[in-house]
């Protein structure tokens, strides 16, 4: 058996691909054609065939390899699949990636969907989904027992802090995976982003992430009016150091507590 990560120039962004057999199933090949070009390669040199591709969540640079894989299955829970059409309706994947300076392999499809909470037969492995939102709100995590692999998407990285597209919900799949981490630990865990982790680096890092985000609302349920707490939630210190480009996720997780607190 094969589980192996890549990782992306850009974002440090991990590509997985699990095999067994004469069979093979990746998580989010990404970013540049050149890079998902390179986890073709791979699989060309283990001599098996991709069944299916599968998408942590829909954002651009988890989905944008998707192309290369013609004969596979490119499958997704429902609300990722309808979140992938009305973004890729308003801006086509490649013009995000351009804004990057990044050149994709072609426009993603959608080929099947799943309901998370059941489990997914993918090829050779029988994949365990848990919905995870916070970050988007069609984040899903892939576990594969036969490998002891978690695959988290936009959550748990050493490299970045909580995006959240809502904070309540962000802190409640936090403390979803700090129980799983605790419960029933993974061997590995692989973030959308940076390095793999053991169980207990993950809990850290979830941990750390949830006690910013309560930060945050304590911060913002303080403020009296909309401007007060915009103002006391930028003073929220992020979890880790994180890169200079990242100053608007910051900015972007104050308007979603405010949007929590007031509407
Ligand atoms: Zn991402």
């Amino acid at each position: 058996m094969v589980a192996e990560r890549f990782e992306s120039a850009l974002w440090e962004t991990s590509s997985l691909l699990l095999a067994d057999g004469s069979e093979a199933v990746l998580i989010d090949p990404a970013v540049s054609a050149d890079e998902v070009a390179r986890i073709a390669g791979r699989v060309s040199e283990l001599g098996v065939r991709v069944t299916h591709v599968l998408a942590t969540h829909a954002d651009w640079d988890h989905v944008c390899g998707i192309a290369a894989f013609p004969d596979a299955a490119a499958t997704m829970t429902e609300a990722t699949a309808a979140r992938l059409v009305a973004r890729t309706a308003e801006t086509p994947v490649a013009e995000r990636a351009a804004r990057s300076g990044v050149e994709i392999a072609g426009e993603p499809r959608v080929d099947g969907t799943f309901t998370p909470g059941a489990a997914l037969q993918a090829g050779p492995f029988l994949l365990e989904t848990i919905a995870l939102p916070g970050h988007t709100p069609d984040g899903t995590a892939f576990r594969c027992r036969e490998l002891d692999l978690l695959a988290v998407g936009d959550h748990l990285s050493t490299i970045e802090f909580p995006f959240a597209s809502s904070t309540a919900a962000y802190r409640g799949t936090l403390a979803a995976l700090i129980e799983l981490l605790r419960r029933d630990p993974p061997a590995r865990v692989v973030p959308g982003h940076g390095p793999e982790l053991t169980a207990r680096e993950a809990q850290a890092i979830a941990e750390a992430d949830l006690a910013y985000l309560w930060e945050l609302h304590a911060a913002v349920t303080a403020g009296a009016t909309r401007e007060k707490a915009r103002e006391a939630g930028l003073a929220v210190e992020l979890p880790r150091p994180a890169a200079d480009d990242l100053a608007g996720a910051k900015a972007a997780n104050v308007e979603a507590a405010l949007d929590e607190r007031f509407g």
